[in-house]
């Protein structure tokens, strides 16, 4: 079965209140240089266009493309979650899907969130896909909040990794072109990389994002570096559960970070679901002070990476001449342990 077919076989849509919001919270990020609190929101939508088509072989929202969400809705959610804003400086918004898609935002409403988050936020950051991207709804942005930011998923600038492994068919190109609009309107950009898409080793893996971190590098004000979690319902679980597919080792997190010591943009990462098995995660015993080694690094609050050490380096390193040898992107260890 080919993958863009495989995604949409997988999928299992979870029925939804189409005037609640879908999650809130509160996380660090930084501002002007400085650690602040960021108010995390994520909006219900029909979804994603590209996920109600097909769907990129991690994306969870894939399961939420159920509902139809009236803009009256999303205004009642709108209201809803403006309820419980605490005065964080920076807003991030996301919709499981694309907040430029006028199908799934409508002008009006996107205005309104704009408006509303821009009076309440100094800066104001929304999640689209790079082919999106058009010049009004940068200037919107503008016109409500002091400074304003499109987060883009760029994923990897490979093609054949995006098509073959992503089930992605907007590369660099597209990402250049939205960049390069976003910043002569005067917003800044980040970019999303995938480290460790299926079908990749582990050594591919990390030489594919951190080429990639190079590469976009010129176009983007913060590369967000984010480690495949699994998420249930998608190709990566479904590969994940018959044992050939590992996430990477945080041993890989720290390598790609170390390794773009020399990039211009602000380089993060955040792993989520970090140190378990779904997530980015190496033995057990050094999962914590990893995480916060790369939590500490992506908020510029010292460099330890170096430092760490765990008798499970020799496993990661020997894992990375293994999979080359044997050919095989499988979660080797989960094959041999039975
Ligand atoms: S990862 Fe993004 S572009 Fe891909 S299906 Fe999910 S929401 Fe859409
Ligand atoms: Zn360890």
């Amino acid at each position: 079965m080919r993958l863009p077919h495989l995604v949409t076989q997988l999928r299992d849509v979870r029925p939804a209140n189409p005037e609640e919001y879908i999650s809130t919270w509160t996380e660090k990020d930084v501002l002007d240089g400085r650690v602040v609190d960021a108010w995390v929101i994520i909006f219900r939508t029909r979804g994603c266009y590209w996920a109600r088509k097909s769907g990129c072989s991690m994306c969870g929202y894939v399961n939420d493309v159920a509902v139809e969400v009236a803009p009256h809705e999303l205004a009642t959610q709108l209201g809803k979650v403006l309820a419980v804003h605490k005065d964080q400086p920076f807003v991030k918004v996301y919709t499981s899907g694309n907040f430029f898609d006028d199908q799934e935002v409508v002008p009006e409403i996107r205005r309104q969130i704009l408006k509303e988050l821009g009076d309440r936020c100094d800066k104001v950051m929304v999640e689209t896909l790079s082919h999106l991207v058009r010049r009004e709804p940068l200037e919107e942005g503008l016109r409500y909040a002091d400074k304003f930011e499109i987060a883009l998923g760029l994923e990897s600038a490979n093609d054949i990794v995006l098509r073959h492994a992503v089930n992605k068919f907007w590369g660099l190109r597209e990402h250049i072109r939205a960049a390069d609009l976003a910043h002569e309107v005067g917003a800044t950009v980040k970019s999303y990389l995938l480290l460790k898409p299926p079908f990749l080793t582990e050594r591919e893996a990390i030489e594919d994002t951190v080429e990639t971190a190079h590469a976009v590098d010129p176009y983007s004000d913060t590369i967000s570096i984010n480690p495949m979690n699994v998420q249930r319902n998608t190709v990566v679980d479904h590969l994940w559960t018959r044992a050939e597919y590992r996430p990477p080792w945080l041993w890989s997190v720290a390598e790609v970070l170390r390794r773009c010591r020399d990039v211009k943009a602000h380089v993060k990462s955040h792993p989520t679901a970090g140190g378990m098995r779904r997530g980015a995660h190496n033995c057990g015993a050094c999962d914590r002070s990893f995480v916060s080694a790369i939590e500490d690094v992506s908020l510029g609050l010292g460099d330890r990476l170096d430092d760490l050490a765990c008798t499970c380096e020799a496993e990661w390193r020997d894992l990375l001449e293994l999979e080359g040898l044997m050919q095989t992107s499988a979660d080797v260890g989960a094959l041999v342990r039975g």
